[in-house]
């Protein structure tokens, strides 16, 4: 038995930020000597929301940023296998055996397929849209993964995994492991805009790819404690995000406490706070747009790490699904009918192939 396996992924609908780092990139990071990893570039999974020729049109660049995302934050993919999902066909069919298994009102009371159609502006649920997390099934269980390092929102969407593996393995055999849910250190990180969460499409996220001043005019129009309209009034610290961020980016503790301090009393400014801020964020950004920088400069490179990473997982994928049909009995039904077709054929051609004429 070799190592345990972990697969998570990001949709390709644009750059990745500070939300994705800490609740999933640096769980990657941190265990991809200890797991074998599969990373999924879900462009399948952007057709549920956005299915419109132009946002199509953009999947491909939004892939290669994305990549360079993954290899700045240090996934080296001499170790991870990095793929997209729509080169790998037998996820679609894994989906499909997949959607047998699960039931509508299930479905429907997934929490965070309801907010996507919201703030995609649909009006109704597109089916597909309902089938997001079967259709993630599918990703985590094709390569029998063990482990699912993701942020909160996609919490429920592991858990129906779990019951899509149990219920299959109930009734077809031990095909596929039962996943853990990881959550990352902080499950949601906030929006600069206060918003609950940091979010490529409500426009209040950092990105990681953002440069020293985009980061600093960010920080500098970011909201705090609307109460604390001048330096000198006591402010709020739990739950401002410009203090959440320190807590998490700020590695100097005794200048973090210090500004808590002063801020609680009402002898800081905001300015102070939030250039401190902009400093950390910059110096943790640093070394990403470093790596960022050197892989972007070996032109043709993403474009081959996207390629090999998928070149493997059709092997595994073929591998699996021969598995999972095996097991269900679909395959043998084929094999038979086949089979027989080939004897049937035989034994008419025998006749003249045996040269006796007619
Ligand atoms: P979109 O707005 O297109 O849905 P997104 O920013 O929500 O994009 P996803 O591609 O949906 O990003 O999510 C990829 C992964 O990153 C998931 O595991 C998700 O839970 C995690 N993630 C995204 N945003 C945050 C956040 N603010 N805090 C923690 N984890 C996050
Ligand atoms: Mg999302």
């Amino acid at each position: 038995m070799g190592r345990k396996r972990i697969l998570t992924g990001d949709r390709p609908t644009g750059r990745l930020h500070l939300g994705h780092y800490v609740g999933s990139l640096a769980n990657r990071v941190r265990l991809q000597d200890e797991y074998e990893c599969f990373f999924i570039i879900a462009d399948l999974h952007t057709l549920t929301t956005k299915p419109g020729k132009e946002h199509i049109a953009e999947i491909a660049e939004n892939s290669r940023q994305m990549v360079l995302d993954y290899l700045a934050c240090g996934i080296d993919p001499s170790k991870s296998v990095i793929y997209l999902q729509s080169a790998v066909h037998e996820v679609c069919e894994l989906n499909l055996i997949f959607e047998m298994l699960v039931t509508v009102p299930r479905l429907q009371r997934v929490p965070s397929l309801k907010d996507m159609a919201r703030s995609a502006n649909l009006a109704e649920m597109p089916f597909g849209l309902l089938g997001y997390p079967v259709l993630q099934a599918a990703d985590i269980l094709m390569p029998r993964s063990h482990l699912v390092p993701v942020g909160k929102d996609n919490e429920s969407h592991v858990e129906l995994t779990r019951e899509i593996a149990r219920r299959f393995n109930s009734l077809y055999g031990e095909v596929f492991p039962v996943p853990e849910v990881m959550l990352g250190e902080v499950p949601t990180l906030v929006g600069t805009d206060g918003d609950a969460k940091m979010s490529k499409s409500l426009g209040n996220a950092i990105l990681l790819s953002d440069d020293r001043k985009t980061v600093e005019k960010k920080v500098m129009g970011m909201y705090t404690d609307p109460n604390r309209v001048r330096a000198d009034i006591p402010g709020r610290v739990k739950g401002n995000p410009v203090f959440v961020y320190h807590d998490i980016f700020n590695p100097h503790r005794a200048e973090v406490e210090d500004l808590k301090a002063r801020y609680l009393k009402g002898r800081v400014g905001d300015v102070e706070v939030k250039e401190k801020l902009a400093a950390a964020l910059n110096a943790f950004l640093d070394p990403l747009r470093d790596r960022r920088q050197s892989y972007e400069a070996r032109k043709g490179y993403v474009d081959e790490v996207i390629y090999d990473g998928t070149m493997i997982m059709r092997s595994e994928a073929r591998q699996t699904l021969d598995l999972a049909k095996k097991a269900m009995g679909l395959s043998a039904i084929w094999n038979r009918i086949s089979r027989k077709a080939e004897e049937t054929r035989k034994k008419r051609e025998i006749p003249r192939g045996g040269g006796e004429g007619a």
